[in-house]
């Protein structure tokens, strides 16, 4: 199993789950197809180590493991997937100060998405 961003994260990138995570495996897009790989953080599937400490720091609360992904995001599954075969066009994402979110822009980011409050 892996864990797994989701489109909850495309355009926050504020990089708490890069502080934590123990072996390094999550990424950005460097490449220039952005349609392909669109702006968010991505997780190695080959390199995650299933050890759950980005799934709780996320505070956009974008990741899930792999087999709790909520229907609506199924396709972000394949799209970190995805990025194995693009290893080249990916950076490790080092870690970045940034402010949190509040609780209403978390909720209304999960609004933008389809999510049910
Ligand atoms: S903490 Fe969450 S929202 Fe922020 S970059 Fe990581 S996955 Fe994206
Ligand atoms: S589950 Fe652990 S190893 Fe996998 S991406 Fe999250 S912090 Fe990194």
């Amino acid at each position: 199993m892996t864990y797994v961003v989701t489109r909850l994260c495309r355009d926050c990138l504020d990089t708490a789950c890069t502080a934590v995570c123990p072996v390094s495996c999550i990424y950005r897009y460097e490449g220039s197809d952005t349609d392909a790989f669109p702006k968010q953080l991505y997780i190695h599937p080959g390199e995650c180590v299933d050890c759950n400490a980005c799934e709780p720091a996320c505070p956009w609360e974008a990741i899930f493991p792999e087999d709790e992904v909520p229907e609506a995001f199924q396709d972000d599954i394949a799209l970190n997937y995805k990025m194995e075969d693009f290893e080249d066009d990916f950076e490790v994402q080092e870690e970045e100060e940034n402010e949190q979110p509040s609780p209403a822009e978390i909720e209304a980011n999960k609004a933008k998405w389809g999510v049910p409050s």
